[in-house]
């Protein structure tokens, strides 16, 4: 189906193909330091990259990227710029209601960071108390799964990956130019027994903000995740809209 940016349409032409549609997509990402090998909007990026294919499947809208994000763990990391989970959660809800009134039902939100996953449940139930549109939240659905099969790293405790060999793997497929290959370092991150079970801001845990090993990363691993990535959330929204009717 051809890509619809919703950015580009004229006001006419955004109200009625998003009403004809009625899928908006919305990627969100974050502004993080993600070791000395990735550029600190990687997860922009990623959120990109998987709205983009997945519009081209599912159609529906795509809409501006969101580039800020709740970054609290590696918020005193070199680079990282923080909002709050209030913030992004208000953001969320208000823009979930402006797209209904351009005539959007579902809203699916194609997250690229971790972080901002409690922000965005809580918008999405919020919506619904709201008899707003219904928001889909997919974080990197199916990725531990998925790196059990192609990668030699799986996600940390808690679904956590970060500038390892499943990111960058990721980004050597879809902007292999932003990776420093000369840059990357291995980092075993030294968790706490209660990693889990309170707040722990990265800097206790990793020295550069790597969570592994980066050198394992291909461009081949990275294909192989996000076809993985992207084929669950497509197959979730086609039935998202089938249920619309
Ligand atoms: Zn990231």
């Amino acid at each position: 189906m051809n890509l619809q940016r919703y950015e580009l349409l004229s006001g006419e032409e955004a109200r009625r193909i998003l009403e004809a549609r009625r899928l908006a997509i919305l990627p969100i990402g974050a502004i993080e330091a993600h070791g000395p090998h990735l550029p600190v909007g990687t997860d922009n990026l990623l959120a990109q990259a998987i709205a983009e294919r997945v519009a081209e499947q599912v159609g529906g809208v795509l809409l501006p990227l969101i580039p800020y994000g709740q970054v609290w763990s590696l918020q005193d990391f070199p680079g990282s710029l923080s909002i709050s989970s209030e913030t992004l959660g208000s953001l969320l809800v208000d823009l979930g209601l402006s797209l209904q009134r351009q005539g959007a039902a579902l809203v699916a939100v194609i997250n690229g960071h971790i972080g901002n996953g409690a922000a965005l449940q809580a918008a999405a139930r919020r919506l619904y108390q709201l008899k707003g549109p219904v928001m889909y939240v997919f974080t990197y659905p199916g990725i531990g799964e998925a790196a059990s099969r192609i990668c030699s790293s799986r996600p940390m405790p808690g679904g956590y990956f970060h500038a390892d060999e499943i990111e960058t793997s990721l980004v050597l497929h879809i902007a292999p130019e932003q990776v420093r290959r000369d840059r990357m370092i291995r980092e075993e991150p030294q968790l706490p027994p209660d990693f889990l079970y309170r707040p722990v801001p990265w800097t206790e845990i990793t020295r550069t903000g790597i969570l592994g090993d980066p050198t394992l990363a291909t461009a081949e691993k990275g294909e192989s995740l996000l076809e993985a990535i992207v084929e669950q959330i497509v197959s979730v929204l086609r039935f998202a809209l089938q249920r619309l009717g």
